[in-house]
């Protein structure tokens, strides 16, 4: 019998995780054998401490931790629902000029949930292990990767190898894979760097994520399920700075400032950690046996909270890709099958990037774009069916119901 063919995930980021269990418990599971690297060792949630990276996850995200059978223990163990999304700029978050996205303006039980990035991994780890043609190679850094005609190798920092039909590279923005391909990038600094923590506050946040337009750059305030917020902070690279250097008390001072009131006084914060900002797009997503999937092929400012969102969209359109390959009996590192790949997500990642940069560009300039800025939110708050696009749009519904074609176990044994 020929050896089934090898599926090699380059990082064990929430990205490389779901697209290897979206391979390993899918409709080629018994055909295939998926392996994931990563250099370093993954996060172990515990219910005790509170992960300050978290994702606002799209319903299009959902429905893809649902696919490989781990959203419910997502949401047993602790995933914070928001149902309403509240966009201004200046100090007033009810001026007419501001955006009030309600998921029951649409329908919905909510707009999307509010998840830390160890319990992602943690769930999507416990999910591969338990299955037989999946493992995990933990502390394997890559040295070197040669792709050859039949199959692609990669050499380890300690020696050892791997081999594997098709290398997908999802090792984050600084991807060693991209680098060591020399497949062309593009983008640019944002000479922002992102704050992130959790706050405890005097008033409820309302289950509402909060996104306030700060000439600097914006602040969101994420509903979390302890009733605290989670705090994402973009603002100039010097101030950033200065404030992870400051005492608790100067740091709660200046961004209680920032929240203008809307979830009360901030009565206590945990660790900050400081994120740089960059826009970074892979010019080829794809190479012969290789391709790019997550932030190692698009790397978008954090305001939309859209990020982790499109790599879970390139999750689920490479795995649909190399079963539909598989079964038409093709080879899966062939580049015209990844091209398929290619085709069908850079585009959208593309104008998602664009629009991310537009906003953050508009809400930088001077004072005298206020009035427009003023004018563009209150037009869209007014125009009911483009804030319906909108939430459609930022649920992940348009884009996810391509996919939930491919992702309904029910389509896949039909
Ligand atoms: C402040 C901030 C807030 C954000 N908030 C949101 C949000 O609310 N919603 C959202 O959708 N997105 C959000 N994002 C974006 C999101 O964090 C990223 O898009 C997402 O983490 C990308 O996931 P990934 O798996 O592609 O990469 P990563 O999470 O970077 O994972 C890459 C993995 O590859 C491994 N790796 C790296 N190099 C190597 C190597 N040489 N060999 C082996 N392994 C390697 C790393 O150890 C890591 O485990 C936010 C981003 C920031 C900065």
């Amino acid at each position: 019998m020929p050896r089934a063919p090898t599926v090699l995930v380059a990082g064990a980021g929430v990205v490389g995780l779901a697209t290897a269990a979206l391979l390993a418990t899918g409709r080629c599971a018994d055909r295939l054998r998926v392996q994931v690297l990563d250099a370093r060792p993954l996060p172990r949630w515990r219910a005790a401490e509170l992960d300050p990276r978290v994702y606002a996850l799209s319903r299009a995200s959902q429905q893809l931790l649902d696919e490989v059978g781990v959203w419910q223990r997502v949401a047993q163990l602790r995933a914070a629902p928001y149902r309403r999304m509240r966009v201004f700029q200046g100090s007033d978050a009810y001026a007419p000029s501001a955006l009030d996205f309600d998921s029951a303006d649409i329908g919905e039980p909510d707009l999307g949930h509010i998840v830390e990035d160890a319990l992602l991994r943690t769930v999507l780890a416990d999910a591969l292990g338990a299955t037989p043609q999946a493992q995990l190679a933990i502390g394997a850094q890559i040295e070197s990767i040669e792709v050859r005609a039949s199959e692609v190798a990669v050499a380890l920092k300690d020696g050892g190898s791997m081999h594997a039909s098709v290398l997908l590279a999802a090792d984050g923005t600084d991807s060693t894979v991209r680098r060591l391909l020399e497949l062309p990038t593009a983008g640019h600094l944002y000479r922002q760097t992102a704050l992130v923590t959790h706050v405890k506050s005097s008033k409820s946040h309302e289950e509402t994520a909060w996104q306030r337009f700060l000439p600097g750059g914006p602040l969101a305030l994420l509903p979390l399920a302890d009733g605290g917020s989670s705090v994402v902070w973009s603002l100039p690279t010097a101030d950033a700075e200065r404030l992870l250097a400051a005492s608790e008390g100067e740091f709660l001072a200046e961004l209680a400032a920032a929240t203008a009131g809307v979830i009360g006084d901030l009565t206590a914060c945990s660790k900050c950690v400081g994120f740089p900002l960059q826009a970074l797009h892979a010019l080829r997503y794809t190479a012969p046996r290789v391709a790019l999937l997550g932030d190692a092929a698009h790397t978008v400012h954090p305001l939309a909270g859209q990020g982790m969102n499109l790599g879970l969209l390139d999750a689920a359109s490479i795995a649909a890709v190399l079963e539909d390959a598989l079964l038409a009996g093709e080879d899966i590192g062939d580049l015209k099958v990844l091209r398929r790949y290619e085709r069908e997500r850079k585009g959208d990642n593309l104008a998602m990037m664009a629009v991310f940069d537009g906003i953050n560009r508009l809400f930088g300039l001077p004072g005298w774009a206020s009035p427009l800025r003023a004018f563009g939110l209150g037009a869209v708050e007014a125009t009911h069916p483009v804030k319906r696009i909108l939430m459609q749009k930022a649920l992940g519904i348009a884009a996810g119901r391509k996919h939930q074609v491919r992702w309904s176990r029910a389509d896949r044994q039909a």
